[in-house]
C-alpha cells in the first residue's frame, strides 16, 4: 500500500489532517503548490477515502468536505447561512454507542455527526437586514 502513496496523496492527506475543520477539494487545491488540476485532487481524495485515511461529509450543498479519519470521533457545527464549519469536542454519543453495541451485537469503532443551524455572525447579519 505504501508504494501507491504518491507524494501528492501524502501532501493532500497532510493538508486535511492539519486543517482545523473539514475542507473542500478546492481548499486543498488552494494550499498546493504547484497546483495540479482539480480532477487529480478528486482522484487522490477518492483514493484516500477508499483506503480509510480520510472521510467525507456533505452538508446541505453538493460539496463534499474532507476530514482526517484518524480520530475515533468528530463533531461539527454547520452554518446554513455562510457554510462555515466549526468543530466541537463535547460528545454525548458514548452512552448511546454502548446501548447500540449491545442491542445490535456490534463493535462501533468511530462516529461523526453534525448539527446544522445559523451561526452568531449570520444571525446578526439577519437582524441588520
Ligand atoms: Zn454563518
Ligand atoms: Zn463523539
Amino acid at each position: 500500500m505504501r508504494a501507491s502513496f504518491t507524494d501528492l496523496r501524502k501532501e493532500i492527506l497532510k493538508i486535511i489532517e492539519e486543517s482545523a475543520q473539514p475542507i473542500m477539494a478546492k481548499d486543498v487545491l488552494n494550499q498546493l503548490e504547484p497546483k495540479p488540476n482539480l480532477s487529480t485532487i478528486y482522484r487522490a481524495l477518492d483514493f484516500l477515502c477508499r483506503k480509510g485515511f480520510v472521510k467525507s461529509v456533505s452538508f446541505s450543498t453538493d460539496a463534499n468536505y474532507y476530514f482526517g479519519a484518524k480520530k475515533a470521533h468528530s463533531h461539527f457545527l454547520y452554518c446554513k447561512g455562510c457554510s462555515e464549519i466549526q468543530v466541537f469536542d463535547q460528545c454525548f454519543a458514548e452512552k448511546i454507542q454502548k446501548n447500540i453495541e449491545h442491542e445490535f451485537d456490534y463493535k462501533i469503532t468511530d462516529h461523526f455527526f453534525y448539527f446544522s443551524g445559523i451561526c452568531d455572525g449570520c444571525r446578526h447579519r439577519m437582524v441588520d437586514l
